[in-house]
């Protein structure tokens, strides 16, 4: 009798959009490993539920997205230390009774920003904007990949203090657009407001660009955003979009599910050109 194979989805909601399974069957697919991995519309008020059923049904692990990550941190039954520090979980991992919750989204960015684009990240001034999931995800990668400074930046002064003495790190602080200094320098600027592909870009002062040797914004589209537009007026040397940190956080994640890492750069070429062409 042939095995069965392994499944694997991204839930959220909405869910139709996500690249996820295009991505993960791309992997699956290089690395000739068999499984399927497909989408699941989280109910609003049923994510334990969905989950539930679909570990019943065998499932061996899930990508979870917007607005589910903090209930997928409460549904695991151990995290690893990023998870933890995140406090928030975009990757869980089935084994029986036993329920792993990661977070691969900063280790994504971190890998991106390093290899990817090739920009030294130590001792880099890191302008961190928006205090949200994302920026939370991010700040212990950014730290372990040796930075010497994230200064966090949030239209809601508050939660950027509050994100800052969550970490207790001196290397990490907190503060309002208006408040903090308008002459402060950075290596690098990275965009985790939800700004992102439409409207206003979040108000930050030209010089805070000026020095950077890359502004990386982490939604993607087949556009510039607004964000990045304003890093490249204002002189910013480099400017990207989270295109590649989408793959290298599900590269993470398939690392975990399958105990190998896949080849990121045929996947963001072929997802690349696929968003150039729907320019
Ligand atoms: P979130 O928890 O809702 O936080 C949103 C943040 O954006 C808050 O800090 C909010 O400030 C700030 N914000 C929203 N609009 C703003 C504006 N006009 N000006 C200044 N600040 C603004 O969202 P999240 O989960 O952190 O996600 C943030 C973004 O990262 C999303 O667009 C998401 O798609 C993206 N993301 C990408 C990847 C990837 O793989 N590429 C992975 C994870 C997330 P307040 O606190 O003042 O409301």
């Amino acid at each position: 009798m042939a095995a069965a194979i392994d499944r694997y989805a991204v839930i959220g909601n909405p869910i139709a959009h996500s690249r996820s399974p295009a991505i993960h069957a791309r992997f699956a697919e290089q690395v000739g490993h068999r499984l399927e991995y497909g989408r699941i519309l989280g109910p609003l008020d049923g994510f334990a539920a969905a989950v539930d059923a679909f570990r019943a049904e065998g499932g061996r692990g899930l990508n979870v997205t917007v607005p589910f990550k903090l209930e997928a941190f409460a549904y695991a039954r151990r995290r690893t230390p990023r998870a933890q520090a995140a406090g928030a979980v975009n990757t869980l991992a089935f084994d029986g009774q036993d329920v792993l919750g990661d977070n691969t989204d900063g280790a994504g960015l971190a890998r991106d920003i390093a290899g990817r684009l090739g920009v030294a990240m130590a001792d880099a001034s890191v302008l961190l904007l928006g205090a949200g999931g994302a920026a939370r995800g991010v700040v212990l990668p950014l730290l372990e990949a040796g930075v010497g400074r994230v200064a966090v930046v949030n239209r809601t002064a508050a939660r950027a203090h509050e994100l800052a003495a969550a970490f207790a790190d001196p290397r990490v602080t907190g503060h309002g657009y208006e408040a903090f200094d308008a002459a402060a320098r950075f290596d690098l600027v990275v965009n985790a407001t939800s700004a992102g592909l439409g409207g206003e870009p979040p108000p930050v002062p030209a010089p805070w660009f000026a020095t950077a040797a890359l502004a990386y914004e982490m939604v993607y589209g087949p556009r510039p955003t607004a964000f990045m537009l304003a890093a490249q007026a204002a002189g910013c040397a480099r400017v990207s979009d989270g295109l590649g940190m989408l793959v290298e956080q599900a590269a993470e994640s398939f690392r975990l599910w399958r105990g190998v890492l896949p080849d990121t750069a045929p996947v963001y070429a072929a997802l690349r050109a696929e968003l150039d062409a729907a320019a």
